[in-house]
């Protein structure tokens, strides 16, 4: 018999997170959440090499992602197309860095997303997908993409419902500029960690299960799941990608429902 693990979230700390003013502060940051990583992985045998940290800066002004780069961070995830855009624009000197757009697409911003993203994690309708061909066929651009599930059971909620993900999923060989990696979801956002660790448990065993079901074309390596308050659960449970903006970054003023529906 193996030890339930106890992880408890950090949601408690949301909106409370020190911010990060100098390269001694990210450089900090980002020791702590690569140490807990280390430390998540090691709980469950898993490689830390296989866990990708996607620092999130939306809401961020150029000089944390500055002080970001020079701490070493090489790709960023934003949830809003134009103001990804307009970072992008504005740190275009920092020709090693990636951008990956992480929040829900109206199809007339594909075009904005198709021109400099490297990937989109929120892929939830077959209209965007067909937006974003068009668009990446115009730009001589292919893109990573993750197909967003919505694992909460929220009606708020971005994604699809599991069980509408394996027909999406079959038709995406035909668009062949987006580059199928995986699935990615959104946990509740609850301070009780064994409601957050079953929405990641959903996301994997989904994974486990399409990769039975849907044609072998289809890459579904990639789970992005966990955020500041709760990566080492997602870790846990399998994710290779975490997103985290707040245990880097320091809070945010906004509020999240500019980002996520409520
Ligand atoms: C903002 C955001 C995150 C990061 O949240 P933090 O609490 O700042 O770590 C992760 N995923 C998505 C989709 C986001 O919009």
């Amino acid at each position: 018999m193996t030890t339930p693990l106890e992880t408890p979230t950090r949601h408690d700390r949301h909106g409370r997170w020190p911010q990060a003013t100098s390269l001694e502060d990210f450089r900090r940051n980002l020791a702590t959440v690569r140490a807990r990583i280390a430390a998540a992985c090691a709980r469950v045998g898993r490689d830390a090499a296989g866990v990708r940290l996607l620092p999130v800066s939306k809401t961020k002004p150029e000089a944390g992602i500055r002080l970001a780069y020079a701490a070493g961070c090489r790709e960023f995830g934003e949830n809003k197309p134009q103001e990804a855009y307009r970072k992008w624009e504005a740190t275009a000197d920092l020709t090693d860095l990636r951008w990956s757009v992480i929040g829900h697409l109206q199809t007339n911003k594909a075009k904005l997303v198709a021109r400099f993203a490297s990937e989109f994690q929120a892929l939830d309708s077959l209209r965007v997908a067909e937006a974003l061909e068009r668009r990446l066929q115009a730009e001589g651009r292919a893109l990573d993409v993750l197909v967003q599930v919505n694992t909460s059971g929220e009606a708020s909620k971005y994604g699809l419902p599991p069980d509408e993900v394996a027909a999406l999923l079959r038709r995406l060989p035909a668009f062949p500029a987006l580059r199928v990696r995986g699935l990615m979801t959104l946990a509740l956002l609850s301070a009780e960690p064994e409601r957050v660790r079953r929405c990641f448990v959903r996301l994997r065993e989904l994974r486990d299960r399409l990769r039975q079901e849907v044609a072998q074309c289809i890459g579904l390596d990639e789970l992005s799941m966990g955020m500041s308050g709760d990566y080492e659960i997602a870790i846990e449970e399998g994710a290779t990608v975490v997103r985290v903006g707040q245990a880097i970054f320091g809070a945010r003023a906004t509020p999240d429902a500019e980002y996520w529906p409520s």
